[in-house]
């Protein structure tokens, strides 16, 4: 276990963190940086999106906003000794830190020693700094950028350290959004009120974030993760809501901020092989995307950068030779395999299913649907999401991630650095160079 006030001492802007330097001409520094990482958002789902958008079987297709701000892509592996793909903890610290690491690390390099992240010198440097996602806000890829772990697992350590770890006395980071109540309010510890007492607004659905005005501010809107945007009612806010409610905190630092934005469900929604709950959480993140990009638009000192930790699942467009994907299947279906599976089983009602897909199912699915409701909930949500994969003809080869590059897409200043190929450990190398 780290000690955090070692930690601290340990980590100060002398200490050794690795930079790009670069050739560019551009010699201005970035005041605001609103880094956005799709987790498992592979190729495959980006263009998905473009196939999901588009509105008929023929034609051209429109680009979506991320390939209107595609830049390059970025290397994923990890240095791990016993495996070669990463998992979102190496993935989520190399872009925190430049350092590239092994498998279940946060903010530690390959010794197991804890190095600066791009939050913590954006601190140092006087910015405000924020972490909003759609999974508790101390699972993995967030918490690279904020807490220091050999193990991802240690939820409640992690939150404790968004706490307890202060940077030159002030706190590390000053808005938090998305879920984790269970992690922040416990039976040892209530970080909640400690918060509160710190003078952090604390708010938990869509209208306190609105109406709240609190410059610091904590906000968990589920007990864990929020349920997919898809399945999300009117009281829990999206990933752009919740992202613009950060930027109008964080812009008011005559300094400028360190935003991070994760789309954390596209990855869960891949390893369950679910294409309903993956265009769910990318539409989500595109929404964000476009939120940023809005922000920065009339700018010349913000960098707005959307990049992808690794891809998981193996997702195909399209199987079998069909040569016929069919994203007009996904669009017909209102809540994921999950939600429609726990309704068909509380219900015993199979008709039920109207109110959730929209368009005819074949009567042998329907039967075996019906026969499902003796068996387990998860063996129903099994059967719809393989259902559903066969009626849209999506493919997946694993539960798990895969190995290939994944996009980046940048707009603002300095965004050329970003282009081509390059590791994902260089993320942040080029960050520590040009903020401010
Ligand atoms: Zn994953």
């Amino acid at each position: 276990m780290l000690n955090s006030t070692v930690l601290l001492n340990d980590l100060s802007l002398d200490t050794y963190y690795p930079i790009i330097h670069t050739q560019n001409k551009e010699t201005k520094k970035v005041k605001n940086v609103i880094l956005l990482i799709g987790d498992g958002m592979g190729f495959s789902y980006t263009t998905g999106l473009r196939y999901f958008n588009h509105h008929s079987r023929k034609g051209f297709m429109n680009p979506t906003i991320f390939d209107e701000y595609f830049v390059g892509s970025q290397s994923t592996y990890s240095l791990d000794t016993d495996c070669n793909i990463t998992d979102s903890a190496a993935a989520g610290t190399a872009l925190a830190t430049g350092y590239k690491t092994y498998n279940g690390a946060l903010g530690l390099n390959i010794d197991k020693e804890p190095v600066l992240t791009v939050l913590e010198f954006a601190k140092y440097r006087g910015k405000s700094t924020g972490l909003v996602g759609t999974s508790q806000i101390n699972h993995a890829t967030l918490a690279a950028f904020a807490a220091h772990n050999e193990n991802r697992e240690q939820y409640n350590q992690i939150a404790d350290d968004y706490l307890d770890e202060r940077i030159e006395g002030k706190y590390k980071i000053d808005v938090m959004l998305g879920g984790g109540t269970s992690y922040f309010c416990r039976k040892d510890r209530n970080l909640i009120e400690e918060f509160v007492y710190s003078r952090y607004g604390y708010v938990t659905d869509l209208q306190e974030l609105i109406s709240n005005k609190n410059e610091k501010l904590l906000g968990l809107f589920a007990p864990v993760e929020l349920p997919k945007q898809i399945d999300r009612d009117s009281t829990i806010p999206s990933l752009s809501q919740m992202t613009k409610a950060a930027l109008q905190r964080l812009k008011q630092n005559s300094k400028g901020f360190f935003l991070l934005v994760e789309g954390s469900q596209i990855d869960w929604a891949g390893h369950d092989n679910d294409i309903v709950g993956a265009m769910s959480e990318v539409k989500d993140f595109e929404a964000a995307f476009k939120e940023a990009i809005e922000f920065a638009r009339h700018r010349e000192d913000t960098i707005v950068i959307a990049t992808a930790d690794h891809s998981t699942g193996g997702m195909s467009i399209d199987r079998n030779g069909n040569y016929k994907w069919n994203p007009g299947v996904i669009k017909a279906i209102t809540s994921t395999p999950a939600v429609i599976a726990e309704d068909l089983h509380r219900t015993k009602d199979i008709l039920k299913i109207r109110h959730h897909i929209h368009f005819p199912l074949y009567e042998e699915d329907l039967n075996s649907l019906q026969a499902s409701l003796e068996m387990e909930v998860e063996d129903t949500r099994q059967l719809l999401i393989n259902m559903i994969n066969d009626y849209s003809s999506t493919g997946w080869t694993t539960k798990g991630h895969t190995g290939e590059d994944v996009p980046i897409y940048a707009y603002g200043l300095h965004r050329s650095l970003f282009s081509g190929r390059i590791e994902n450990s260089d993320i942040a190398k080029i960050l520590f160079n040009i903020m401010d």
